[in-house]
């Protein structure tokens, strides 16, 4: 491991005059995915700044409905918030199919939105990897793509975005909230994490010395309509070979609201408004269900290890559209 310097900040301005002074220094918070790819060689970071005890983990609800949950908020802390449970269940449910219990208590919200690929080919110094070090290719693409994306790839980059909670994010029309020595700013959560293109090494938006604040989730009250289903090679601790997120608002049959997004199959969590398309205005029905499963999966790009994702993230939409169709109607909108 290189060696590096550690500093706990004291509060987010210097938090981040100080990233900026190194161009090799990094916030780190949970630490769960730094740590292992610092491990690996992949992170070398000259500099760590740790921004876990500053005061940004709190989740509350806004005036509007809407809720703000701190950047520095536990995943655990979010995923059994009463007011998530009840008014976004699905952002609930994808943060508990992810990792482990010991690890969604040290994980952070902000941290989650940052977390890296596990294309095994990133992780594994050996081998060429146009994320890791530009220039160098992409050993993905000819090798073992069983758990790259079928969406957003490019010829320099197929790795999947591995969260579980941004999918949800993406549904629910999350904004982020960051702050920089250029100030404050409000990224949608769509516009937030980048296609690789011909620059798979930048995955988000973010400037360096760019901190997140908080995410912001909107008030949606058909929300609590919602579900997160997830399609994985065990039962626990694995990543999504597919998952969908679910949004419906339904009255009498008919869908008045959709959201729908893809996890597993996207380089950054697949916001699908192709099946929203579909599903709005259109009868709860069986037909519609596969119609919008069979939108969302239109222009999917697999590879040769992959192509078994096309048919089974058709089926795992379609089972969650089943089960949020199935739920009670009355949204029962909750008010701290
Ligand atoms: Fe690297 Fe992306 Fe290729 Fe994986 S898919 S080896 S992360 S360039």
């Amino acid at each position: 491991m290189n060696p590096f310097t550690y500093v706990r900040a004291e509060n987010s301005d210097s938090a981040i005059a100080t990233v900026n002074r190194e161009s090799g220094a990094m916030f780190i918070a949970g630490g769960t995915n730094i740590m292992d790819l610092m491990k690996e060689g992949v992170h070398t970071p000259s500099q760590l700044v740790d921004i876990r005890k500053l005061p940004a983990s709190e989740i509350v609800a806004n005036d509007d409905g809407g809720v703000r949950i701190g950047a520095t908020a536990r995943n655990t802390d979010v995923a059994y918030n009463p007011l998530i449970q009840n008014n976004y269940p699905v952002l609930s449910e994808a943060i508990l199919a992810g990792a482990s219990a010991q690890l969604r208590n040290m994980a952070t919200v902000g941290g989650n939105l940052m977390q890296r690929t596990r294309c095994s080919y990133f992780h594994d110094t050996d081998f060429a990897c146009n994320k890791r070090q530009p220039g160098s290719g992409c050993a993905a693409i000819e090798g073992f793509n069983r758990m790259h994306a079928i969406f957003g790839t490019s010829e320099q980059c197929i790795a999947a975005n591995p969260s579980d909670m941004c999918v949800a994010l993406a549904a629910l029309d999350a904004v982020v909230h960051t702050r920089s020595a250029n100030g404050d700013r409000t990224i949608p959560f769509t516009d937030f994490h980048l296609l690789p293109g011909d620059t798979p090494h930048l995955e988000t938006v973010l400037e360096h010395g760019e901190m997140i604040t908080a995410v912001e989730l909107p008030a949606m009250p058909y929300a609590r309509r919602s579900h997160y289903l997830k399609v994985r090679d065990r039962a626990s601790y694995a990543f999504a070979l597919t998952s969908a997120a679910v949004v419906l608002e339904i009255n009498d049959d008919v869908i008045i609201n959709a959201r729908i997004a893809l996890g597993g199959v996207g380089t950054k969590p697949w916001r699908s408004q192709e099946a929203e398309q579909v599903l709005i205005g259109a009868t709860a029905t069986q037909e519609t269900f596969t119609a919008a499963a069979d939108a969302a999966l239109q222009g999917a790009n697999p590879r040769r290890h992959n192509l078994f994702k096309v048919e089974l993230a058709k089926r795992t939409l379609t089972e969650a559209l089943k089960i949020v169709a199935a739920m009670e109607g009355e949204n029962q909108w909750r008010q701290l």
